[in-house]
């Protein structure tokens, strides 16, 4: 009997170690790791660097709370948001604790109620985030719900127009829907997005939770789009695998935030902030964002050669790739884990692949043979 919750649908495997793309679980059965704890593992297990920085900081100072300055967190927002158009940050412990500044700060700023968000988006489990996710089955069971979201289809210029009024603070969106299907915005739409944030005032704010700290080969997703986003938050791969979190926003906001208004007690504190530093100082190098690019290409080239279009569509950017199946892909993922391969699905029909940041040519060879080899039912049917 098991003493916890039942919220998560855990996999029967107990994994003890990790090093690189590599881990290892309490039989010492190797797995490559294409998962990295859902895009957040972005330098791979017990990278020496990390391991370094994180016992450094250990000896020195744990934690103090925001009632003190921090030149640490001065120089961490600096290397966020060099040459960017963004300028201030707000440290937090998460993904949706990130959502929760921007939702918060879009209200205060503009006086008006409304956020859009998309269906199939995803933005987290806390009450705003959830309320502003648009998948049922996030949602089901704990309305009413906050009304303040009104979601509308992704990539559907008309309907997003048909939904903009005076009411609306802000636009928020996935640049690549990562947790609802590895869904990639339509260069059009975010032309229209643009156009209707330039022409109404209303904010834009990137929820690159997923994508941001070079998941997609550039440092945020949003950079290979024509957005500007008044505010983008980050979490996820930012610390490497030690939790926090981050909204990042323009200098005209600066004000709607003063002394007071919002706070958490363990936001970009030392441990945290001393790791997201040297992640960042990693991620952010141009020849390690190349690379990035490199492994992507290289990944894509070869799921596109095993994979045929009729039966597969291969979608994302960087090292955040989903595989759309026709079938259910559920059974693939589990004989992949027997095989030596962790995956995670998004949504019923997408494989979606996450490797570490840091993932080798070869290791990627190996994971391509396994997903080769559980596909192979659904590439060549039985003949009868
Ligand atoms: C994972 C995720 C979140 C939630 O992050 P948590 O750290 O789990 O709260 C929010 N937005 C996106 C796009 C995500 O992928």
């Amino acid at each position: 009997m098991s003493s916890l919750f039942k919220n998560y649908a855990r996999r029967p495997v107990h994994l003890v170690k990790g090093q690189g793309t590599v881990v290892t679980d309490d039989t010492g059965k190797n797995y490559l790791d294409f998962i990295s704890g859902i895009a957040v593992v972005s330098l791979g297990h017990a990278h020496p660097a990390i391991v370094h920085a994180i016992q450094q900081q250990s000896e020195k100072l744990w934690h103090v709370s925001n009632l003190f300055e921090s030149p640490e967190q001065e120089e961490l927002a600096s290397a966020l948001m060099k040459d960017t158009h963004l300028s201030h940050a707000f440290f937090c412990n998460s993904g949706a604790e990130a959502n929760e500044a921007a939702i918060k700060l879009v209200r205060k700023h503009t006086k008006k109620n409304i956020i859009i968000t998309f269906e199939q988006s995803f933005h987290g489990r806390t009450f705003g985030a959830m309320s502003a996710t648009g998948q049922d089955k996030v949602r089901q069971g704990f309305g009413p719900l906050l009304e303040t979201f009104r979601i509308v289809p992704y990539n559907d210029i008309q309907q997003l127009e048909a939904a903009i009024d005076n009411d609306v603070a802000a636009i928020m969106l996935e640049v690549i829907q990562g947790e609802g299907g590895v869904h990639q915005l339509d260069v059009d739409f975010a032309q229209s997005i643009k156009d209707i944030c330039k022409s109404t005032g209303i904010l834009l704010i990137a929820d690159e939770v997923q994508t941001g700290i070079g998941r997609t080969g550039t440092r945020y997703a949003y950079e290979q789009t024509q957005l500007k986003p008044d505010i983008i938050t980050i979490a996820k791969g930012l610390g490497g695998g030690f939790p926090i979190g981050a909204m990042l926003g323009t200098a005209e906001l600066v004000d709607s935030f003063g002394p007071g208004t919002h706070g958490t007690t363990f936001g970009g504190n030392p441990l945290a902030v001393a790791v997201a530093q040297c992640v960042v100082n990693h991620v952010f190098r141009t020849d390690f964002l190349q690379q990035v690019e490199e492994k992507s290409s290289y990944l894509i080239k070869k799921l596109q050669t095993l994979l045929p279009k009729e039966l597969f569509s291969i979608r994302g950017s960087g090292l955040l790739l989903g595989i759309e199946c026709k079938d259910a892909v559920q059974t693939f993922i589990h004989q992949a884990e027997e095989k030596g391969l962790l995956l995670v699905q998004a949504g019923e029909h997408v494989i979606r692949l996450l490797p570490p940041l840091t993932v080798t040519n070869e290791q990627i060879d190996e994971a391509i043979g396994i997903l080769s080899s559980v596909l192979v039912s659904v590439l060549a049917p039985k003949q009868f």
